[in-house]
C-alpha cells in the first residue's frame, strides 16, 4: 500500500502545475454544469406544464413537486456561481460561466416577490437599466395592454372577431364591400396605439420616450442588424432592394388596403380547402420525415391549443444531454392555437417545427445548450424548409394540386415585403425629424406595397412587436434574406428539397443546427455560405414573379400543362 501511495505522490507530482489547475477548472465548470443542467430542466418541464394547463408534466410529475425542485435547483445553481473557484475560470470555461449566469438572471427567481405574467417568450422581457428605459417599459406595456383588449373582441357586422381572425378573412372574402368593413373595424385597435394621430398620441410620446433612453446607445434596430454584420444604413438598402423589386411585380395602380390581402390570398384560397386542420398535422409530419427529421424519433411534442396560445411558439421543453456514447431527453415542444387549418397556418405550423428541428440537433455542453445567439439567424433557419410549400412541385408532391408560380409567390412573399415595410417604418419613424407615423406609412404603403393612401388611420399598428419590441420586425423582415441565401447554398450542398431529400436534415443539422451557443452565428452561417450573407438570392427569387399586363424583355418560361410547374430551365437545380 504504501508502495502504490508513493507511486502515486511520484505519478501527480509529475503532473504539471498547469494541467492540475485545468483539471480542477474542469471539475469546477462540470459541477455548475450539472447544476445548471438540472435547473433548466426544472424550469422548462414547468414553463411547459404551465403553458398546457395540465397538472403534471408528460411523466406524471405534479406541478408543485417540479415546482419545489425548480426552487433548490435554482438556489444550488446561485451558490454555485458565489464559490470563489468560478471567477478564476478563464477562456471557453469563462464565457460557458458567463452564459449559465445571464440565463440563471432570466429564469424566475423563487425569491423574488413577484414572477412576471406568463407570456410567449418573446413578449416577456423585464424592465431594467436607466429611468428612461422604465419609462419606455411602462408605456410599452400600457399600449400593449390595451391593444390585445382592443384586437381581441372586435364588432363587425354582429360577428365578434379577434384581429387575426379578420385578416384572415380580409384573405379570402369574396364581398369587396364586407373586406372594407372588416378592414375599418380594425381601427378599434389601431386607435389604442394612436389614437387619431394626434402629435401627442401615446405612440408619439413613446416615441420621445424612446429617443431619451437610446440616446447615445445603439438602437435594438441597429443592434438586429449588426448579428448579420450589417450597419443600418446596409439593412435599409437591403429593405429597399427587397421591396423595390416587389413594386417592380405590381401593376401600377394602387388598390385599398382591404384589397391588398385578398390579392395576395389567391394561393391560400385554393390550396386552403384541401387543408383541414388534422392534415396540416400529417403534412408537417410527412413533410420533415421526407427531409430526414422524423420528428416522432427527435422527441417532439405538440400542444395545440385554441383560445390558450394567442401567438405561436417553439420551446425546449428539456434540452437533449450525451449519456455516454448515447443523446437522450431532448423534448422541443411546439404551442400552436388552431381552430382551423389552411395554408397559412400550414405556414406557421412548418416554421415552428423548423425551430424545433432545429434545437433537436444542438449538440452542445450544458452551457451552450439553447437558441443560438442571434434571433435573425434562428428565424431564419426556421423556415429553410417551409418555404418549399410555395413551389409547385411541393405543392402536386403534398397537396395533389398546384397553384401557378407567380400566385404562389405572391403568397410566399407577401407577408415578408409586409414586415420589410414595417422595420423600413421602424427605422425611419425613430429618427429625429421624421414625419408623424400616419403619413410615413401612407407614403411606404403607396410606394412600395401598391396601396392607396388612408392618413386618417393608424394602419400601420397592425403588429404587437410595434409597440412592445421594437426592431423585432426586422428580424423576419432581414431574416427573409438569410433564410434565401441559405436555402440556395442547401440546394447546392445537399440538393433541392422538392418532393422530399432525406439527405437534407443530415446536412442543414451538421453544417447550420448543431451549435447553439457553441459558436456565434454569423461565424456559423459565413462558413456555411462560404462569404457573407448576400440578398441576392431573395432579389432573384422575388423576380421570378412576373408582372402583370407587361411583357419581360427575357425569355419566359413556357408552361407545362395545367399543374403550374413552370420552371424557368436556367432556374432548376441551379439555385432552388
Ligand atoms: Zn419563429
Amino acid at each position: 500500500v504504501r508502495l502504490v501511495a508513493a507511486i502515486l505522490v511520484a505519478v501527480l507530482g509529475a503532473v504539471p502545475l498547469g494541467a492540475q489547475q485545468s483539471r480542477a477548472a474542469d471539475s469546477v465548470l462540470a459541477r455548475l454544469e450539472q447544476r445548471y443542467d438540472s435547473m433548466r430542466y426544472l424550469r422548462d418541464q414547468l414553463e411547459v406544464t404551465k403553458a398546457r394547463g395540465t397538472a403534471a408534466n408528460r411523466w406524471g410529475v405534479s406541478r408543485a413537486r417540479l415546482e419545489a425542485e425548480y426552487e433548490a435547483a435554482w438556489r444550488a445553481l446561485n451558490d454555485g456561481f458565489e464559490e470563489p473557484a468560478a471567477a478564476r475560470l478563464v477562456g471557453e470555461a469563462a464565457r460557458a460561466v458567463q452564459t449559465m449566469m445571464a440565463a440563471h438572471r432570466r429564469s424566475p427567481n423563487p425569491d423574488a416577490t413577484s414572477i412576471g405574467p406568463e407570456t410567449a417568450p418573446y413578449l416577456a422581457g423585464a424592465a431594467s437599466g436607466s429611468e428612461a428605459e422604465r419609462r419606455v417599459d411602462s408605456l410599452q406595456r400600457a399600449i400593449y395592454a390595451d391593444y390585445a383588449a382592443g384586437a381581441s373582441q372586435i364588432v363587425v357586422d354582429g360577428d365578434t372577431l379577434d384581429r387575426l381572425t379578420i385578416l384572415g378573412r380580409l384573405g379570402t372574402t369574396e364581398d369587396r364591400a364586407h373586406r372594407e368593413r372588416l378592414w375599418r373595424a380594425l381601427d378599434q385597435a389601431w386607435r389604442t396605439v394612436n389614437g387619431h394621430g394626434e402629435p401627442d398620441s401615446r405612440y408619439a410620446r413613446l416615441l420621445a420616450l424612446r429617443a431619451e433612453a437610446w440616446r447615445g446607445g445603439v438602437t435594438p434596430m441597429a443592434r438586429l442588424a449588426e448579428e448579420l454584420g450589417l450597419t443600418i444604413e446596409r439593412a435599409e438598402r437591403w429593405l429597399l432592394a427587397g421591396l423595390e423589386t416587389w413594386r417592380s411585380t405590381l401593376p401600377d395602380s394602387l388598390v385599398e388596403p382591404w384589397d391588398v390581402y385578398y390579392r395576395n390570398g389567391a394561393a391560400a384560397r385554393r390550396l386552403g380547402t384541401r387543408l383541414s386542420l388534422d392534415s396540416i398535422f400529417a403534412l408537417n409530419d410527412r413533410f420533415y420525415r421526407t427531409l430526414g427529421a422524423d420528428i416522432g424519433v427527435l422527441g417532439v411534442q405538440y400542444a395545440n391549443l385554441p383560445g390558450r396560445v394567442p401567438v405561436a411558439y417553439t420551446t425546449f421543453g428539456a434540452t437533449g444531454r450525451w449519456q455516454g456514447a448515447a443523446w437522450v431527453r431532448m423534448e422541443p415542444w411546439v404551442f400552436t392555437g388552431y381552430r382551423i387549418g389552411g395554408l397559412d397556418n400550414l405556414n406557421e405550423l412548418l416554421h415552428e417545427t423548423g425551430h424545433a428541428v432545429h434545437i433537436a440537433a444542438i449538440r452542445a455542453r450544458p452551457a451552450f445548450n439553447d437558441w443560438p445567439d442571434s434571433d435573425v439567424f434562428t428565424e431564419a433557419v426556421a423556415d429553410l424548409a417551409m418555404l418549399e410549400i410555395y413551389e409547385p412541385a411541393w405543392q402536386m408532391a403534398f397537396l395533389g394540386d398546384s397553384v401557378a408560380l407567380e400566385e404562389s409567390l405572391r403568397a410566399k412573399y407577401a407577408a415578408i415585403v409586409f414586415d420589410m415595410a414595417w422595420a423600413l417604418f421602424e427605422y425611419r419613424v425613430h429618427r429625429a425629424g421624421a414625419p408623424p407615423p400616419n403619413r410615413l406609412w401612407t407614403e411606404i404603403a403607396a410606394r412600395y406595397l401598391g396601396v392607396k393612401p388612408h392618413p386618417e388611420y393608424s394602419w400601420w399598428a397592425a403588429r404587437g412587436q410595434l409597440i412592445n419590441s421594437p426592431g423585432y420586425l426586422s428580424t423576419y423582415a432581414l431574416g427573409a434574406f438569410v433564410t434565401a441565401d441559405l436555402r440556395a447554398q442547401a440546394a447546392r450542398r445537399f440538393g433541392r428539397i422538392a418532393g422530399g431529400n432525406p439527405r437534407w436534415y443530415p446536412g442543414v443539422s451538421r453544417a447550420l443546427f448543431r451549435f447553439g451557443l457553441t459558436r456565434p452565428s454569423a461565424a456559423v452561417v459565413r462558413e456555411f455560405r462560404g462569404r457573407p450573407i448576400s440578398p441576392d438570392a431573395l432579389l432573384a427569387d422575388l423576380r421570378r414573379i412576373r408582372r402583370p399586363g407587361r411583357r419581360r424583355t427575357t425569355p419566359t418560361p413556357r408552361s407545362r400543362g395545367r399543374t403550374g410547374r413552370t420552371w424557368p430551365p436556367g432556374w432548376r437545380g441551379a439555385r432552388w
